[in-house]
């Protein structure tokens, strides 16, 4: 048994520790490489893209992998999608874990979003002081807002954003609700843009939003987290026992 993890997030890094603790199953956890100091699972890790899903298939097929887990962030959608087209082609059995989506309490003010134009639209509507909790690559639907100030919280925070008012803090959760309620007070914030991300690393800011009677516009989760050609678990565990199974 050879196993590809395709991570990149909490769940990727437990399910190494996990894998690397029981022993007997060989493994290799895959990284983007986006982030300049990435959490660096146990055991074998590799680095970068695959070149598109033919470079995913060919690389399951080069490294006789038995077993694909594709346990990257919910909104990771390309690679997603590439693990469903490499699975098949290759003929790997292919796992999605999967934290769950966040639903909303009865006292979340949430506007549901399908997308980051959706949200930034939104945005532009409301005006004021925006708590943005997205990746640099999900702000050019924000470009054009001229009625808004920005905060942008980030791993890496670069030089520059494409936005016309900001300011960029950089930090890595997970958050603390008191961290979360006294930056929103700090920073006068009046509305805040999540993607509904799932876990409790990053929860804490809806709570926050919560006791602060804030909205939050919530970005629903791209289509391929539901694929039913990789039927998904929640729990590492979970993972484990599949493996398990499929080696019998
Ligand atoms: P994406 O848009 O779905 O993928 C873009 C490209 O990046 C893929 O086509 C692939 O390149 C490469 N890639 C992505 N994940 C990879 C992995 N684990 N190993 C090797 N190559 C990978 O991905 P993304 O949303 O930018 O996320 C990138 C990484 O950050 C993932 O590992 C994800 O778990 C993590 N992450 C994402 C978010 C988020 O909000 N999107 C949040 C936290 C962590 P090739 O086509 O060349 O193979």
């Amino acid at each position: 048994m050879r196993v590809l993890i395709l991570g990149g997030t909490h769940e990727g890094f437990q399910l190494a520790e996990l894998l690397a603790a029981q022993g007997g199953v060989d493994f290799i956890s895959s990284l983007a490489g986006r982030t300049r100091e990435p959490r660096r699972p146990k055991g074998q890790v590799r680095t970068g893209g695959f070149g598109g899903a033919d470079g995913l298939a060919d690389y399951l097929r080069t490294e006789r992998i038995t077993h694909l887990v594709n346990a990257t962030h919910p909104f990771a959608a390309q690679i997603s999608a590439n693990a469903v087209a490499a699975a098949e082609a290759a003929g790997v059995p292919l796992l999605r874990l999967l934290r769950p989506a966040w639903t909303a309490r009865q006292d979340d003010r949430w506007v549901e979003a399908r997308h980051a134009t959706e949200a930034a639209e939104l945005c532009r509507r409301e005006g004021g002081r925006i708590f943005l909790t997205l990746g640099s690559g999900e702000l050019d639907a924000f470009t054009e807002i001229h009625n808004a100030h920005f905060l942008v919280r980030m791993i890496d925070a670069p030089e520059r954003l494409p936005l016309h008012d900001y300011r960029v803090i950089a930090a890595r959760g997970p958050f603390s609700l008191q961290n979360e309620l006294r930056l929103l007070a700090e920073h006068h914030i009046g509305l805040i843009v999540a993607k509904n991300s799932g876990g409790e690393a990053t929860y804490a800011k809806i709570e926050a939003a919560r006791r602060m009677a804030l909205a939050v516009i919530m970005i629903e989760r791209p289509a391929i987290a539901l694929d039913p050609r990789s039927p998904a678990v929640a729990r590492v565990e979970d993972v484990v026992a599949w493996i398990t199974q499929q080696g019998r």
